[in-house]
C-alpha cells in the first residue's frame, strides 16, 4: 500500500517520533503550523473516520489519550492546546490515514471559516 504515514509506522521513511505503543504512533508535523505539531495516527491503516467502523472504538479513543499524554510530556497541557481531525477533501484531509493533529505551545488563532462549497 502506498500510504506515506504507514511507511513511517514501518520505519521505511524517517520521521521525528516523540511517542510509540502497540497501536498508536506520533511524531513531528513536517511543517508546523504552532511550536508544538504533533500527528498522532494508529499503526491500523484506516483511511479516514469516515471510513472507521464500530470495532475501531477503543482505538480511536486511544489516539486521543495518547495526544493527551504527549501534551502533558511536553509540558503544554496546563496552558491548553488543540486537537484537530480533518475528515475527507472537504474538511482538507491530504493524508488518507487517520490523524489527529495535537497543536499548541502559542494561543492559537480560531480561522475555520467556509471558502467554497465541497
Ligand atoms: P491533513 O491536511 O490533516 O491531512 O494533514 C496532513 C499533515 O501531514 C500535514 O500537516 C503535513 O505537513 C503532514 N505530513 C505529510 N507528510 C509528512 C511526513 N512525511 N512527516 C511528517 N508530517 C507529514
Ligand atoms: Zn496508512
Amino acid at each position: 500500500m502506498d500510504c506515506i504515514f504507514c511507511k513511517i509506522i514501518n520505519k521505511e521513511i524517517p520521521a521525528s517520533i516523540v511517542f510509540e505503543d502497540e497501536d498508536v504512533i506520533a511524531f513531528k508535523d513536517r511543517n508546523p503550523i504552532a511550536p508544538v505539531h504533533i500527528l498522532v495516527i494508529p499503526k491500523k491503516h484506516i483511511s479516514s473516520v469516515a471510513d472507521a467502523e464500530e470495532k475501531d472504538t477503543l482505538l480511536a479513543g486511544k489516539l486521543i489519550m495518547a495526544a493527551k499524554k504527549i501534551a502533558e510530556d511536553l509540558e503544554i497541557s496546563d496552558k491548553g492546546y488543540k486537537l484537530l481531525v480533518r475528515v475527507g477533501k472537504g474538511g482538507g484531509q491530504e493524508i488518507d490515514h487517520i490523524h489527529l493533529h495535537l497543536l499548541g505551545g502559542a494561543k492559537l488563532a480560531e480561522n475555520i471559516h467556509p471558502i467554497s462549497p465541497c
